[in-house]
């Protein structure tokens, strides 16, 4: 790997340029460490995820693009959409969990979906612009983006794929560390679902970046990059946690190591189905 081009903007976020018009914003001094990416085209740009609001980060937007920017959210987890209400043009997946939030025009996330309490977090409602379909192309001129559905995490999280640049933006589907699918909304047989398609589109090249990183050994902070191998890994120890194959290495919750990159966590009501058919 080439030596990433980080710089603070200031003393919370950080910037990498990862690719040409592709920038991960990171906030490496929040302990979830959210990475946020601004895609710029020749028309438009678009911000996938606004990080838990803490800090304005319309600054940094501003500072990386003059074009008009389209804000999108992986998913409603309250760390990844603190900075929606900051931008004009705000947009979301056409699904039925997301219609069923809005209430006289604005849309209001309820807690099963924000968990805001956790960490006294508190949703600020908004109109939504834009409803984009699972499929739909977002074209930012020169450059478009493809989005998935990838419930897992969460039953509404999708991420974004682009085709020419190889590129995955996984947000909490796949991220180094701790995968989350201990928390209320999680589910193995979807996150076994959506692994497997992405698994049978996704080119061997692709690079996969995801919404919560680690620092590099010497404590350089970078977004973080996942691969085709930590996807088939994903993939196998899904498999193997169904069939009864991997015995998790820890419980309160279930942890079992999917790789050395990678961990899942799991709670009693991830499994579905998967517990009942082994008689457990
Ligand atoms: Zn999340």
């Amino acid at each position: 790997m080439t030596k990433p081009h980080i710089r603070w903007f200031d003393d919370w976020y950080a910037i990498e340029a990862i690719a040409p018009g592709l920038f991960g914003i990171g906030e490496p001094k929040y302990h979830q460490v959210n990475w946020n990416y601004l895609i710029v085209g020749q028309e438009r740009a678009l911000l996938f995820d606004t990080g838990p609001g803490l800090r304005d980060i319309t600054p940094v937007v501003a500072s990386l693009t003059d074009r008009p920017v389209t804000t999108l959210l992986s998913h409603l987890h309250f760390d990844h959409t603190g900075n929606f209400h900051r931008f004009a043009d705000r947009a979301l997946p056409d699904l039925a969990i997301l219609r069923a939030c809005v209430r006289d025009g604005v849309l209001v996330a309820p807690e099963e979906l924000f968990f805001g309490s956790l960490e006294d977090m508190v949703w600020v409602p908004v109109d939504i612009g834009h409803w984009w379909p699972i499929g739909h192309r977002i074209d930012l001129g020169g450059r478009s983006l493809e989005i998935i559905a990838t419930p897992g995490h969460s039953p509404e999280s999708i991420s974004l794929y682009d085709a020419g640049g190889k590129i995955l933006l996984a947000a909490d589907f796949l991220y180094l560390g701790s995968l989350y699918a201990q928390i209320p909304g999680a589910f193995l047989p979807d996150y076994l679902l959506s692994a497997e398609a992405l698994a049978r589109r996704l080119p061997e090249d692709v690079l996969i970046l995801g919404a919560h990183g680690k620092p590099l050994p010497d404590g350089t902070q970078v977004a973080p990059r996942l691969f085709r191998g930590d996807l088939a890994d994903l993939v196998t120890g899904l498999k193997a946690i169904r069939d009864g194959n991997m015995p998790p290495m820890g419980q309160n919750p279930d942890r079992y190591w999917i790789n050395g990159r990678l961990m899942l966590l799991a709670g009693p009501e991830s499994y579905g189905s998967w517990r009942s058919e082994q008689g457990g």
